[in-house]
């Protein structure tokens, strides 16, 4: 079991990633992004108040985005017998309780109070964070990248000035979670300026380095 953290301004790349890693290492992806779109789709009373923040590029309050995650990492999901479950990240895989192998999280922590959230959330499960691996391109090909993305996503966030303003937010409040984990050693920069499958394969050998090391 490991638990990892994919950190990164917007548009790195990182949600593409995520599901990448979810798939070859059978992690349980979280995306806090794609949580708070969905409850937006729903329209719900926590998706009401998120639209018109994540419209305009800022960053959502604790009191929306923090519920939604604890929701995603606490509750049982989709067991046919919710008793046979004994761990909440047991799923249903072929008709079979199945428990994914740890959990990859995208999009959460963006602020330092965020990633002490982080971890009391894990410790209430009795686990930790055991890597954050932060994916990073020069600004003019991240910016190149969001535009490619704004073509094709429909976004509603992803117009030309709330892209700046979203960039504007990871420099001011996301960029110093990074010293935050560099100083308790858990973070590792890849670089992600090649192509999907070359990021890819980088992120690998450092996932595979951290599950090496857990088995020692
Ligand atoms: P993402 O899909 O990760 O780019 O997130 C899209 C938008 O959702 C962000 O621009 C924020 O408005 C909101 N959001 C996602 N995760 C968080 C978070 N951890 N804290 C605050 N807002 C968030």
């Amino acid at each position: 079991m490991i638990n990892i953290v994919i950190f990164g301004a917007p548009g790195v790349g990182k949600g593409t990633q995520a599901q990448l890693l979810a798939e070859k290492y059978d992690f349980l992806h979280i995306s806090t992004g794609e949580l708070l779109r969905q409850e937006v789709a729903l329209g719900s009373p926590l998706g009401m108040r998120a639209k018109a923040i994540m419209e305009r590029g800022d960053l959502v309050g604790d009191d929306i985005v923090v519920p939604l995650l604890s929701r995603s990492l606490e509750t049982r999901s989709t067991l046919p017998d919710p008793d046979a479950a004994t761990d909440p990240w047991d799923r249903e895989r072929n008709g079979e309780p199945h428990r994914p192998e740890g959990c990859i999280i995208d999009g959460f922590p963006r602020t330092v109070s965020q990633a002490q959230t982080l971890e009391f959330l894990f410790s209430r499960l009795h686990r930790r964070i055991d890597l954050v691996v932060a994916i990073d391109v020069q600004r003019d090909e991240l910016v190149r990248r969001i535009h490619e993305r704004a073509a094709i996503s429909g976004r509603a966030d992803d117009t030309e000035e709330v892209i700046r303003h979203r960039l504007q937010q990871y420099d001011e409040k996301t960029q110093p979670v990074l010293d935050y984990y560099r100083v308790s050693g858990l973070l590792v920069s890849v670089d992600a300026s090649g192509e999907i499958p070359d990021t890819n394969q980088r992120l690998c050998r450092v996932i595979d380095a951290c599950l090496n090391h857990k088995q020692q």
